[in-house]
């Protein structure tokens, strides 16, 4: 009698102990990832990551021949270093500083790459592409809209540069929907080398008041992050200039969340300036404003302009306001070095060769120019 009723007194506790666990894993399931109790709004967040100029010199074209077994242009041996670190990204964006105008391919002044670049880049997992910049005219007409062929073909969403003024005005602003953020994305020049664009093609040139009116536009389409990436500021200048700072500021009093630079070919500082979110699109408190990531690759082997930084950017929504939760950036290298004769470019993040250097093959020299490059981004952006 004594020994059943121990038995059952254990048998209890076990079941409800039982009864606990499960009705405890079952609240926690069935609520879904981000839920914690009804008092907590759900809140969701996006991981953004920015890269500067895509360029294509000469040497470059020679190289990814080089890698496609000189019977094709091969350019994802290059990108192979950053494609964990890219596609780890909700959304991954480039400024892309080259044309596909089609034979001949040329390198600077007048950019035309194989459009195999394009597939490598959507392989590495850029998810989107900005396309003013001062080269989108290098190879005229023919030369912008075959571009913009080349990336609706591979249904790469883009920005920036136009067929016409249907196109225009469906694809400016970009609206990118992802993780239930709808962000709208504008892009601007400052100006373009060979010519300007002529109607019906179009290329968003700065012009403060045309940018009043499509942030205007962009905050009627209820989008919850305004994000402008703008082609500025002075080549090979690493602080931003006075124009910059004027052009932040007015982008940010009419309403832009945050601010992504590119052009000067090497990077610049990273800020934040006051914000005025209208229309209650995004948090009031500040914009972001990364003055110029560098290259992203390129043949422009000297100081400062032998890199570029990957700015990471999250964004969460909590009670229905989406704000900016944290920034960070990676700095990477180009590294180049002979094959064959034929210069060939891979890019390495550098913290990534810090944290295992041995998997990397790399000449003493060119380790020193990438630790120079490193410490110089340190010094630059002060973070
Ligand atoms: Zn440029």
């Amino acid at each position: 009698m004594k020994k059943s009723f121990v038995f059952l007194l254990i048998v209890g506790c076990v079941v409800f102990f039982l009864t606990q666990i499960i009705g405890w894993s079952c609240s926690v399931s069935g609520a879904g990832n981000n839920f914690v109790t009804d008092n907590i709004p759900v809140t969701d967040s996006i991981k953004l990551v920015f890269v500067g100029d895509v360029m294509g010199h000469g040497n470059q074209i020679k190289g990814a021949w080089r890698d496609g077994g000189d019977s094709c242009y091969n350019y994802a041996p290059g990108f192979e270093g950053m494609k964990d670190y890219i596609s780890s990204a909700d959304l991954a964006i480039a400024n892309l500083e080259v044309t596909f105008a089609g034979e001949p391919y040329t390198g600077y002044p007048a950019f035309s790459s194989p459009h195999s670049m394009a597939v490598a880049l959507q392989d590495m997992g850029i998810d989107m592409l900005v396309t003013a910049n001062n080269h989108m005219m290098d190879r005229g007409r023919k030369g912008l809209e075959s571009t913009i062929d080349v990336l609706d073909s591979l249904g790469i969403p883009h920005t920036g540069t136009f067929k016409d003024s249907v196109a225009w005005k469906a694809g400016h602003p970009l609206i990118m929907e992802k993780n239930n953020f709808r962000l709208a994305f504008l892009n601007y020049t400052y100006g373009t080398n060979m010519a300007m664009a002529k109607l019906p093609n179009r290329i968003n040139y700065t012009d403060t008041v045309r940018i009043a009116a499509d942030l205007a536009k962009a905050r009627a389409l209820n989008p919850d992050y305004i994000i402008t990436y703008i082609h500025w500021g002075e080549e090979y200048h690493h602080k931003e200039n006075a124009t910059q700072r004027r052009l932040a500021a007015f982008l940010a009093k009419n309403g832009c969340n945050l601010i992504v630079g590119a052009h000067p070919h090497v990077v610049q500082p990273i800020v934040k300036i006051p914000g005025n979110a209208i229309d209650s699109v995004g948090s009031v408190d500040s914009v972001l404003v990364a003055y110029s990531l560098g290259n992203f690759i390129s043949n422009q082997r000297w100081r400062y302009s032998d890199g570029g930084i990957a700015l990471e950017v999250t964004l969460t929504r909590t009670e229905g306001v989406v704000s900016l939760l944290s920034h960070n950036y990676e700095p990477f290298w180009v590294h180049r070095y002979p094959e064959k004769n034929v210069q060939v470019y891979r890019i390495i993040p550098v913290n990534t060769y810090l944290s295992n250097p041995e998997r990397y093959s790399i000449s003493d020299e060119n380790k020193k120019l990438m630790m120079q490059f490193y410490n110089d981004t340190k010094d630059i952006i002060k973070q």
